[in-house]
């Protein structure tokens, strides 16, 4: 007999208002010691669907940001809601709603709400994964070193 998943995770939910689902309720951004401002994370899909995956959106307030970090787990991200700055590497670009950023494995990456707006991102991540690295004093000197354009950036 087939686990039944849909006692734990329905066929169908509508959204109860824009960017709000019944029975999702915001959590914690991060559980652990952190650096970040403004940040709900809402769990959309969890490993009891089977795909080893968890599907979160992350919502960022006018002027929040996500932790700057990185970690050998990839982040699969569509933009949903609003725009802002994605941080990805060395590299920062403007994304708005249906803009697809790839975290690869370790790259330093951040997330900013810069428009006045909420930035909304679904997040697929694997559900084994590694604890976020946060940088040192050295990471962010060499960093600046190297892409001096990254200190108006990145936030910590
Ligand atoms: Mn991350």
């Amino acid at each position: 007999m087939p686990k039944p998943l849909h006692a734990v995770t329905p066929a169908f939910r509508q959204q109860k208002e824009p960017y709000r689902w019944p029975e999702v309720e915001p959590l914690i951004y991060k559980e652990h010691d952190t650096t970040f401002r403004s940040v709900t994370r809402r769990v959309l899909f969890d490993d009891d669907c089977e795909q080893n995956n968890q599907v979160r959106y992350f919502e960022v307030a006018p002027g929040g940001w996500t932790t700057f970090e990185h970690h050998w787990h990839t982040h699969e991200v569509v933009v949903f809601r609003g725009s802002g700055t994605a941080l990805v590497g060395s590299e920062t670009r403007h994304v708005e709603q249906g803009d697809l950023v790839f975290v690869d494995h370790d790259e330093w990456h951040q997330f900013s709400a810069t428009d006045g707006q909420p930035l909304g991102i679904i997040c697929i991540v694997t559900v084994p994964r590694d604890r976020p690295v946060r940088p040192t004093a050295q990471d962010l000197e060499a960093i600046y070193a190297s892409h001096p354009e990254l200190k108006d950036v990145i936030r910590v």
